[in-house]
């Protein structure tokens, strides 16, 4: 099992800051409700736009259930070698009209280059994703108090694309978070809060 929580906005920024020491936090085993215990540490890499970097992932266990809950970053899902920012940015690129190519070529230095078939994939996900991550967002606005015509702001248009979701949601995510959160973006702000497995 893995919970993904906010530890920083860069993978520098939770270097200095894990490096050596995990997180002072304290979770219940959501089985059982018992206090977890840590339980070590292993490595995962991280590829960004410029390196790829090694983090610790601290890990705490339950003894009661013996179950162990890795802790991850919101930039870094467990599916995903990539930090989420470089997903968000080449998302962001196609959504605005770039070609794949183009859209690979302007977020990672050559030498990290992912491939085509990578990026479709990344965008065929998004895709997926994107409707149910958006009504969560319009719940959470509602539940807020929040007045706007939510479902007004679905593009217009009588035949529906993908996109049109995928635009929905920006302009959803631009509500939630008028501030648009530099470095980290929406995904990782994002997967830190969302419930299930609806990661992006
Ligand atoms: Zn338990």
């Amino acid at each position: 099992m893995f919970k993904i929580l906010h530890f920083g906005r860069s993978c520098k920024a939770y270097l200095s800051l894990y490096k050596d020491h995990a997180p002072k936090i304290k979770l219940c085993c959501e089985a059982c409700g018992r206090s977890l215990h840590k339980h070590g540490r292993y490595y995962r890499s991280v590829t960004t736009k410029h390196s790829i970097y090694r983090i610790p992932i601290y890990r705490l266990y339950c003894p009661d259930c013996r179950s162990t809950v890795s802790l991850l970053p919101g930039f870094l899902v467990p599916w995903a070698r990539f930090a989420t920012w470089v997903r968000e940015a080449a998302i962001t690129r196609k959504l605005l009209g770039l070609s794949y190519r183009q859209a690979r070529k302007t977020t990672t230095v050559p030498a990290l280059r992912y491939s085509h078939s990578t990026m479709r994939r990344w965008w065929k996900r998004h895709i997926r994703t994107a409707s149910s991550v958006a009504l969560w967002v319009a719940g959470q606005l509602v539940s807020a108090g929040f007045d706007g015509d939510l479902l007004r702001m679905y593009p217009p248009g009588a035949a529906k694309k993908p996109e049109d979701t995928l635009l929905w949601l920006r302009q959803l995510l631009s509500c939630y978070t008028p501030v648009y959160p530099w470095r980290q973006g929406y995904f990782a702000l994002l997967n830190s809060r969302l419930p299930g497995a609806e990661l992006l």
